[in-house]
């Protein structure tokens, strides 16, 4: 189950496929995946713990309005957005 993608979702198109352009090691133990989807090249990061636990629980505890908020606040930060 390490590479269900649940809760994910594209924002230019959503669809849920995309692919990882990078990982890297993120504070708290965490490792940051940079996905881009595979149908219109929108980017999103998410966030995982290192052992490949995914973060989409918590994730899903959040409105889709909050999600979003979070993920374009990340993008920010990566100056992606
Ligand atoms: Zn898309």
């Amino acid at each position: 189950m390490a590479e269900t993608e649940k809760g994910i979702r594209c924002r230019g198109c959503g669809c849920g496929h995309f692919s990882v352009v990078k990982t890297t090691r993120a504070p708290r133990n965490r490792v940051m995946r940079k996905r881009e989807c595979r149908h219109c090249g929108q980017i999103l990061v998410t966030y995982e713990a290192a052992a490949g636990e995914q973060l989409g629980g918590e994730l899903d505890e959040l409105t889709p309005k909050q999600r979003e908020s979070l993920l374009t606040r990340v993008m920010q930060l990566l100056g992606l957005g």
